[in-house]
């Protein structure tokens, strides 16, 4: 009981799968561009090979019971035809479906037909090209048996006219394309009525089937064999042929298809019918045989065999469908999972997500990553030489302190510290020190504005949302522009003070001595020069190099204190605090604007779905087999 009962499952098992597999879109090599994995290919089929007009197509309607297949002399099949029969309830009228027409049910067979040669002259025109793009096509009916077909062009010698020369090489390369590959059970068709010896399909399976062990010969016409002809010099040369270059491992079929010469369908099953028993019946050389003739012994003898070669392969499909599912997870880890629909849900997934941008943006800042030193090469070059470059020359030479001395204080040789001069003379130096300061504070700013930039781009689980991205980006810029504005104002502020220490100590501590006149000095005691001139130029360069005592002392403080605002108004802040103001904004958010902030990229969404879709195929695969492997 177990054994039948497995043997149903098995084959019903396949079919489901096959089935789940057109549904979802898995056709095998077709989809390749999609680079997804398919199940299709691994499972077993029977693919229909042999010369032009050997009746490939007509066992195929044999097998189904019905006229549904272009049939005829010349090339008739034109593109792959992959044919899946679904047994069903008794009570179920049969009907057709073709997958690229999925919403319209076929009742009329003789229409199935037509439908077959339009949409093969939809590919290749109404020529007499061929295209190795199949035609997907299911029977549902209560007399098959569960099985899948491929019916292909027939394999020829010579290209006729219209078609191109290399017609002959497609068409066999396109059908070893099927026969090639090691599940694929093939069907050898070769009439009765020509030299077996010259038989395209034994040929061919020969080649791709040395040992014979997924080859069933078939031979067709057997009402066709000349009167004279005994059936069974036919089966001794098959004997010969066998035993000397070819054995096949399954017994030979022999079939007298429906002929294509009556015009109503229904006398032409009954007269092949007929046919198929008379012909049984006066060959007392094939009574013997006669159990094993005929269509339906085809269709069963078939159907057990692929079962047989199924089973034999399960454990192989096994661990092939457990490693797909894990190389499915793991890109379906790596696309991201889909989003939850709750608002809780989705506000905590900004948050992680969030989070993880903080921590690489961190990493970058602490040194774990790339980047935050060039904010340091900031204070340890851009800075000392922009100080360096202060125009104090020209703002100290002795023309502009004797102008800007004159005009504050009036001219009074007399005193040794004109507090005035002295005081806009520096007041106008230090008003320099703004463009190095303001200069810091924007090359730092520009170097976080990258890291945020790197950090986004590094950060592999936002990549999928390109909203939040965007969003999260301008939130930390706009926090990056506050943190600017405020090391700007604390740089100049510093500058600023610098001014605040001129005190009347300070002026008091200014070195008290004048150059006095001398014999050393050529200045003082000639007449010729006049003196107050002489005193009054000494008196002003001793003034400039006062000032640029002081102004030196400045820049060095400067040199050590704009960094240390910048660090903790910009850099500090931005490890403290860059993400704040957008948690704000994101708890105010409700769902609705949550769900806009997770919008995904459609070219990912559309990639996930397939992976989903595809990895459910590969698991209700799994279970299936699991669940037929139980009952064994
Ligand atoms: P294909 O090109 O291999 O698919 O061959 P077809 O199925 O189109 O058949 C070619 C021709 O041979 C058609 O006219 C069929 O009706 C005819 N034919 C096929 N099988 C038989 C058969 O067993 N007996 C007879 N008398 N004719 C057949
Ligand atoms: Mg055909």
């Amino acid at each position: 009981m177990a054994g039948m009962k497995t043997m149903e499952n098995v084959i019903v098992l396949v079919n489901r799968i096959q089935r789940a597999c057109t549904v979802l879109g898995d056709h095998g090599g077709g989809d390749r561009a999609s680079s997804l994995p398919t199940l299709w290919e691994a499972l077993p089929s029977v693919a229909v090979v042999g010369g032009q007009s050997s009746g490939k197509s007509s066992v195929l309607e044999s097998i189904v019971g019905r006229d549904f297949l272009p049939r005829g002399s010349g090339i008739v099949t034109r593109r792959p035809l992959v044919l899946q029969l679904h047994k069903t309830e008794e009570a179920v009228q049969e009907y057709a479906e073709f997958l690229h027409m999925p919403k319209r049910c076929f009742t009329d067979f003789a229409l199935v037909r037509k439908e077959i040669q339009d949409e093969t002259d939809r590919l290749t025109g109404k020529t007499k090209q061929i295209s190795p793009i199949p035609i997907h096509l299911s029977i549902y009916s209560p007399h098959v048996v569960n099985l899948t077909l491929i019916d292909l062009p027939g394999l020829t010698k010579v290209a006729v006219e219209g078609q191109p020369e290399s017609i002959v090489e497609d068409i066999e390369n396109m059908v070893r394309s099927y026969v090639d590959k090691p599940n694929c059970l093939i069907l050898a068709i070769s009439p009765a009525n020509q030299d077996i010896a010259t038989s395209d399909a034994i040929k061919l399976a020969r080649d791709v089937d040395p040992t014979g062990e997924r080859t069933f010969g078939v031979l067709t016409k057997l009402d066709l064999m000349d009167k004279g002809t005994n059936a069974l010099d036919i089966l001794s040369f098959i004997e010969v042929l066998e035993g000397r270059s070819y054995r096949l491992q399954h017994p030979w079929v022999g079939i007298v298809n429906r002929s294509q010469a009556d015009i109503n369908r229904n006398v032409d099953m009954i007269i092949a019918r007929q046919k198929e028993q008379e012909f049984f019946a006066s060959s007392p050389e094939y009574s013997h045989l006669a159990s094993r003739m005929g269509s339906e012994y085809l269709a069963k003898l078939l159907s057990q065999q692929l079962e047989a070669a199924i089973r034999a392969r399960i454990p192989s499909i096994t661990s092939l469908i457990n490693k797909t599912i894990d190389e499915l997870e793991s890109e379906m880890d790596h696309l991201g999972r889909p989003i939850a629909s709750d608002a809780g849900a989705q506000l905590y997934l900004i948050l992680e997500l969030c989070r993880a941008f903080d921590k690489i943006f961190k990493e970058h800042l602490d040194g774990g990553r790339p980047g935050g030193d060039r904010i340091y090469g900031v204070f340890d070059n851009q800075l000392p030489s922009a100080l360096r470059k202060l125009p104090f020359d020209r703002h100290l030479s002795i023309e502009n302190v004797k102008r800007v001395v004159s005009q504050a204080d009036g001219y009074q040789p007399h005193l040794i510290a004109p507090e005035q001069g002295y005081r806009r003379l520096i007041e106008s130096a230090l008003s320099y020190f703004r463009g190095p300061a303001e200069a810091s504070v924007d090359a730092v700013h520009s170097r976080l504005k990258e890291l945020v930039r790197t950090s986004i781009g590094e950060t592999q689980e936002l990549k999928r949302f390109p909203t939040l991205r965007a969003e999260l980006a301008a939130a930390c810029y706009e926090a990056l522009e506050r943190f600017r504005e405020d090391g700007r104002k604390t740089t100049l502020r510093l500058v600023d003070m610098e001014a605040a220490y001129l005190t009347a100590e300070f002026f008091r501590k200014l070195p008290q001595e004048v150059d006095k006149p001398g014999p050393g000095n050529p200045g003082t005691g000639n007449p010729s020069t006049p003196p107050v001139d002489r005193y009054t130029d000494a008196h002003f360069r001793r003034i400039a190099t006062n000032v640029s005592a002081y102004i030196g002392m400045v820049s060095e403080t400067l040199k050590n204190t704009i960094p240390k605002a910048v660090v903790h108004c910009q850099v500090r802040e931005a490890k403290r605090s860059l993400l704040n103001y957008f948690y704000t904004q994101v708890g105010r958010k409700d769902a609705k604007q949550l769900a806009v902030l997770l919008d995904e990229d459609p070219a990912l969404m559309e990639r996930r779905q397939q992976c989903f879709k595809r990895l459910e195929l590969y698991k209700s695969a799994r279970d299936e087999i699991d669940a037929v492997s139980w009952t064994r």
